[in-house]
This record gives C-alpha cells, sequence and structure tokens, in this order.
C-alpha cells in the first residue's frame, strides 16, 4: 500500500511513541505484536477502568515482563481522583506494586502524585488526560514537579496544542483515537448523578450513551421522544475522535507519543487500530504519508466497530464543536466481524487451530490479518474439527477448528468476516 514513498527519513526529529491500551495479557500480546512502542494497563484499584479487565499485581509482574522482552513499554494507570479517606489505601496499593518494573505510572491526582514519588523514587511520572492540562504553564508546572510526560487535554485546538509543545519543557503525549467524553476530558458528573458511579473513580457507566426523552414537568410521566434517528435522541454521545489523517500534522510539530483509546476493548479491535497507526507512523517516518495512504487506512479502521469518526476540537473551525453530536449514527458501525483467532492447542495439533469467535461456513471470504504482513483475502473451502477430524461446513462460537490453507499462520492472526 505504500505508495508515493519519498525514501525520506525525517532527519529532525523521530515520530511520536505508539501508545496503546491493553486490558488484560492477552490484548498487551497482540497489541506487542502489531506495533506499539508502548501500552498502558490498568491494576486492581486507582485507575478510571474499575470495570475493565484489570491486571491483578501478579498479572503486572508477569506483563512487564512479556513486555520487556518484546521490547515494548508498559505504563500502569492510577489515574483515579482519590479522597482524603483513600489516601492509606493508596500507599498499600503502591506498595504491593513498588518492585514491579513498570516504564512509568499515570496519575491525575496530585495526592498520588506526591504518594508515587515518595515511593517510587525514580519511576517516570505521566500526568493523564484526567488533568485536563491546556497550557504549557500547567505543563511546566507539573514538570517542576519531577513529571516526565504529560498527556494534555483533548479539548485542546491544533494551533493551541502547537505552541504548547513549543514552551513546553517536558514530553507531550496526545490521544489521537477512541471514545471521548462529552464532559472536559473525562472530568464528569454525569454518570454519578444518574446511576451512582462514579466516572471519576473509574466507574463511569457511559450515561452519555444512554437514550434520553422530553418531560414537561406537570405531566411526570408523559415522555415525549425527541426523535434524531430511528432509534431516538442520544444528546449527549459523542463521535469516537480519529485523528488519523492528521498524523502526519501532530508528528510534524514534534508531538511525543501518540495514545489510543479502549482498555475495554478486545484484542481484535486493539490490534486492528494498533496496525493501522503503526502502519501510519512508518509511512510518516519515511515521508510517505500520502493521501493515498490515508484513504486506505482509512478504509482499515471502517473494518473496526466504532462510532461514526470525529477530529474532536483539534481541527474545528469554531469552538462550538456541533459536529461532536450531531450525528447520522450515534451507535456502533460494525461492517466486519471477528471471525477467529488463533487457540494455544495449536502447538500440541502442530498446525494452526482456530478458535472461530462467531459462526464461520465453507464458502466465507475472511480477510487475515498478521503482524508485519500485508492482509489478505482469504476464501474457506475446507473446515475440519480440530479435535475429531470431522470435516464440517460450519463452525459455531467456540469451536476448534482447522481451516485448509491456513495450517500454518501466525500465532497472532486473526481472523474477520464482512457482515
Ligand atoms: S458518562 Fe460519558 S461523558 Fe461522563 S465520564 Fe462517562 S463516558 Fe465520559
Amino acid at each position: 500500500m505504500e505508495k508515493n514513498i519519498k525514501n525520506q527519513e525525517r532527519p529532525y526529529y523521530k515520530v511520536p511513541e505508539l501508545c496503546v491500551p491493553a486490558g488484560n495479557l492477552r490484548t498487551l500480546k497482540y497489541a506487542a505484536a502489531y506495533g506499539a512502542d508502548a501500552v498502558y494497563v490498568g491494576g486492581g484499584q486507582y485507575n478510571l477502568r474499575s470495570f475493565g479487565n484489570n491486571f491483578t499485581v501478579p498479572e503486572l509482574k508477569e506483563a512487564v515482563n512479556y513486555a520487556h522482552s518484546k521490547k515494548i513499554k508498559v505504563y500502569l494507570a492510577l489515574n483515579a481522583i482519590i479522597g482524603e479517606s483513600e489516601l492509606n489505601g493508596a500507599r498499600e496499593y503502591v506498595e504491593s506494586i513498588r518492585e514491579t518494573d513498570f516504564d512509568a505510572i499515570i496519575i491525575s491526582d496530585p495526592g498520588m502524585f506526591g504518594i508515587v514519588k515518595k515511593m517510587m523514587p525514580g519511576m517516570r511520572l505521566h500526568i493523564s488526560t484526567q488533568a485536563s492540562i491546556s497550557n504549557s504553564m500547567a505543563v511546566n508546572l507539573w514538570s517542576g514537579l519531577g513529571a516526565s510526560r504529560v498527556n494534555v487535554a483533548r479539548e485542546l485546538a491544533y494551533g493551541e496544542l502547537c505552541l504548547l509543545k513549543k514552551n513546553s519543557k517536558t514530553e507531550i503525549e496526545v490521544f489521537v483515537h477512541g471514545a471521548l467524553c462529552i464532559s472536559y476530558s473525562g472530568r464528569c458528573m454525569l454518570s454519578k448523578y444518574l446511576s451512582g458511579r462514579d466516572a471519576n473513580k473509574g466507574q463511569c457507566s457511559h450515561t452519555c450513551r444512554w437514550k434520553y426523552y422530553l418531560m414537561e414537568e406537570k405531566r411526570p410521566n408523559m415522555f415525549l421522544p425527541a426523535d434524531m434517528d430511528k432509534r431516538g435522541t442520544y444528546i449527549y454521545n459523542s463521535r469516537d475522535l480519529c485523528l488519523l489523517e492528521k498524523l502526519d500534522l501532530i508528528a510534524d510539530i514534534g508531538v511525543d507519543a501518540v495514545k489510543i483509546e479502549g482498555r475495554m476493548k478486545t484484542e481484535n479491535y486493539v490490534a486492528q487500530v494498533t496496525w493501522v497507526y503503526r502502519k501510519a507512523l512508518d509511512c510518516i517516518k519515511k515521508g510517505g504519508f500520502s493521501d493515498y495512504n490515508k484513504k486506505f487506512l482509512m478504509a482499515e479502521l471502517d473494518k473496526t466497530t466504532h462510532r461514526s469518526f470525529t477530529e474532536g476540537f483539534m481541527f474545528l473551525n469554531d469552538r462550538q464543536a456541533p459536529e461532536l453530536t450531531d450525528n447520522d449514527n450515534v451507535g456502533y458501525t460494525r461492517k466486519y466481524r471477528f471471525a477467529g483467532s488463533v487457540n494455544s492447542l495449536s502447538s500440541k495439533y502442530n498446525k494452526t487451530v482456530i478458535t472461530a469467535r462467531n459462526q464461520v461456513k465453507v464458502g466465507d471470504m475472511l480477510d487475515v490479518l498478521q503482524p508485519g504482513k500485508e492482509n489478505l483475502e482469504f476464501r474457506v473451502l475446507k473446515i475440519t474439527r480440530a479435535d475429531t477430524g470431522e470435516n464440517i461446513t460450519v463452525a459455531n462460537t467456540n469451536e476448534l477448528i482447522i481451516i485448509n490453507g491456513l495450517e500454518n499462520i501466525d500465532e497472532f492472526a486473526l481472523l474477520r468476516k464482512k457482515e
């Protein structure tokens, strides 16, 4: 796909680090295989995904060992806002992870910053987007306190980001892809107010995605639909951020890291998005991020399950941001289904055993994604049950199968099928 490559490595800076979410060890392994430079993970406590697949303390150690063996970095998110009564618990939790060799800890609460700085001297500290940092004075204040990197607020315009980067004395990280909050960089009380679950403690119930009605105050049980589309009105529901086509502009100003949102996402989603952004950064490094490549990679992103995309606040002409919620489609778009992944029993059978992740039939056309390779289109002609050797025409979800012609694919290969 890499047309129009000028074969000219950028002499003046390296491309940003690609920082990818990993909700569990399996996803972390796929992120590593598909080109992440760093992953960010959550432990059991004090991160903003307390209902996600968080890692236990032993799992964190295993994750760090694995990632380092693949030469990628691991950042632990401890970015919840903590109350006075939680300080001792926070100290105990930091004590339990202080021997783990993380490459950085991500923090938003100054109290947690103080605890980690004292208990883990020398540890790199990254400031979370939750801290809503939107100017270089704030960046430099955190830098003076010992922060190594600041993930800036997602509400910045591109011009502001350029100035902020120029005037900042520490590394700058920018979210480029994934779900957005309708509130200011996640500082939101909507979830707590309507469901009792505090988004600032990692318990968001995604209240902004709920369906809302109009009600006149004297008619409390009469709910009037306000139809945005045939499913109703989702007035707070933001589109998903996608800055892929502007990645070269972001790299141009020397941003140190770009980040993808989604610690609740599957390995399939994380692998696909990582693959796309890795390709884009590699093109930028070679001076060849042409319109053709942008179009090709946007088409690949469109194969993931996502809401309508927006470039967020960064490239809007005004700050009203009507585009963020003015959606034709506020639900998820899914054009492809996750069809299968390689099962670890493959070594026992001495050929690739696939776990069907949805129904797979003889005659299906599949996309085969493999790390470091171009995607392959493949027609299924023969399916065999891995345990009995029986030929079948339909494999259902979770069946272990061998697909003729795919007996030797990569252990991190993923199969997807058009809807
Ligand atoms: S309810 Fe919506 S806006 Fe509020 S924190 Fe959760 S995702 Fe963000």
